[in-house]
């Protein structure tokens, strides 16, 4: 689904990806752990194309995004990203927040777009908050609203950035389990995360980033044994 192949990207003189490589296979999910600044983030945003690569070959949902006529639009259509922040529209129902895109993009009539929320809202475990406005659910329960938003354009792909870090950590949780239940149902991911416990729970493979280039990489194991001091004092 994703192959980094020596990927770099700079901002202005700044090289904050320096030859990143790695791939994320149908159905897998891959977690990008590491400290601040070391170009997770980045490299997320790279995959729906919200960053321009300044070297090396991407390939996405069998797109090359290296490639001057690679169609960004239609890519974003096949990959969903969910940040800190949800951004929901307040002035919508949480049904209506839903189904905005669908409608729009893909001109989806009204029942269908209806049977689609109430389908997304069931994933995410919120099947009864359809008609409730944002400022009435918890921040986890926003958080989940936003993912099952993304889940209605019916992506290839999920992007997610730190999806939990804005919450408190009894809410934490509750997000957490929504994303095992799509990485259960063979959903591709890729996420950012500070959660070392669930990372080493879902994740198919660990990436440690730091200063710009997969420092360390392994499955779901690789925290409970690090091979470099680096990793090590990371994850304690
Ligand atoms: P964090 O854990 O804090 O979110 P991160 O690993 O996600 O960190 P990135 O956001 O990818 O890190 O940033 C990597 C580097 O690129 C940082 O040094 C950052 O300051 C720089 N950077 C990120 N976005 C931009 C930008 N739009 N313009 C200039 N520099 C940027
Ligand atoms: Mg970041």
């Amino acid at each position: 689904r994703v192959r980094f192949q020596n990927v770099r990207k700079s901002y202005g003189d700044t090289e904050v990806l320096k030859g990143i490589s790695f791939d994320v296979f149908k159905g897998n999910v891959v977690a990008l752990i590491g400290q601040s600044g070391s170009g997770k983030s980045t490299a997320l945003r790279c995959i729906n194309g919200l960053e321009e690569i300044n070297g090396g070959e991407l390939y996405v949902c069998d797109r090359a995004l290296h490639e001057k006529d690679c169609d960004i639009a239609a890519l974003r259509l096949q990959v969903g990203i969910v940040f800190q922040s949800y951004n929901l529209f307040p002035h919508l129902t949480v049904e209506k927040n839903i189904t905005l895109a669908p409608r729009k993009v893909r001109r989806m009539g009204h029942k269908e777009a209806h049977e689609l929320a109430l389908h997304v809202l069931g994933q995410v475990g919120l099947a009864d908050k359809a008609n409730a406005y944002p400022e009435q659910l918890s921040g986890g329960q926003q958080q989940r609203v936003a993912i099952a938003r993304s889940l209605a354009m019916q992506p290839e792909l999920m992007l997610f950035d730190e999806v939990t870090s804005a919450l408190d950590p009894q809410i934490t949780g509750e997000v957490l389990k929504v994303i095992e239940g799509l990485a259960r149902d063979g959903m591709t991911m890729v996420l950012v995360t500070h959660e070392m416990g669930f990372a080493t729970a879902v994740a198919d493979q660990i990436i440690y980033m730091r200063d710009g280039i997969v420092w360390e990489a392994g499955d779901g194991g690789l925290l409970k044994n690090p091979r470099t001091p680096e990793l090590q004092q990371f994850i304690s």
